[in-house]
């Protein structure tokens, strides 16, 4: 199974933010979509960033409610790792798991083409094992 296989059930959309944007807004953003991370492209949709949740809580921490007024450009990871669509999911989980991060923007040819997080694959992972634990139920049964 490919990151492929989770973008045609959840669909390619990901939510992004211009680097000059404020984190207020970014947080607003977060919460209506009720997500934990915003990409940050460019011209033709390249990935120059990613916010998530914790820069944010980082940044309140650091200055207090004035982090609030700060841009996103001050607080988001600039090296950001993507993947692609034909990345198998065992290489997706053990990507997030080694960098401990829960969000990989999903690139093709450069361009921003969705975005998976830790809950995706989670998702996908139990309904890939209440198949195979149907598909020896009806062996057994059958057998
Ligand atoms: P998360 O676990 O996704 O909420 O993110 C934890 C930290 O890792 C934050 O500082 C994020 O900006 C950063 N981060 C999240 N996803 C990525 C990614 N794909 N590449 C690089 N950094 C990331």
């Amino acid at each position: 199974m490919t990151v492929r296989a989770i973008l045609t059930l959840k669909g390619h959309d990901c939510v992004t933010i211009a680097p000059d944007a404020t984190l207020a807004e970014a947080a607003n953003l977060l919460s209506q979509h009720g997500i934990g991370a915003v990409v940050i492209t460019g011209p033709d949709r390249r990935v120059i960033g990613i916010l998530s949740e914790r820069d944010i809580v980082h940044q309140i921490s650091a200055l207090g409610a004035a982090a609030m007024n700060q841009p996103v450009a001050s607080a988001m990871t600039r090296e950001v790792v993507t993947c692609t669509e034909d990345e198998t999911i065992p290489q997706l989980m053990q990507r997030m798991t080694e960098h401990r991060f829960r969000h990989v923007p999903v690139v093709d040819r450069g361009r921003l083409a969705g975005i998976v997080s830790i809950g995706d694959v989670v998702k996908h992972r139990v309904a890939e094992l209440e198949r195979e634990h149907d598909a020896l139920k009806e062996y057994i049964a059958t057998a």
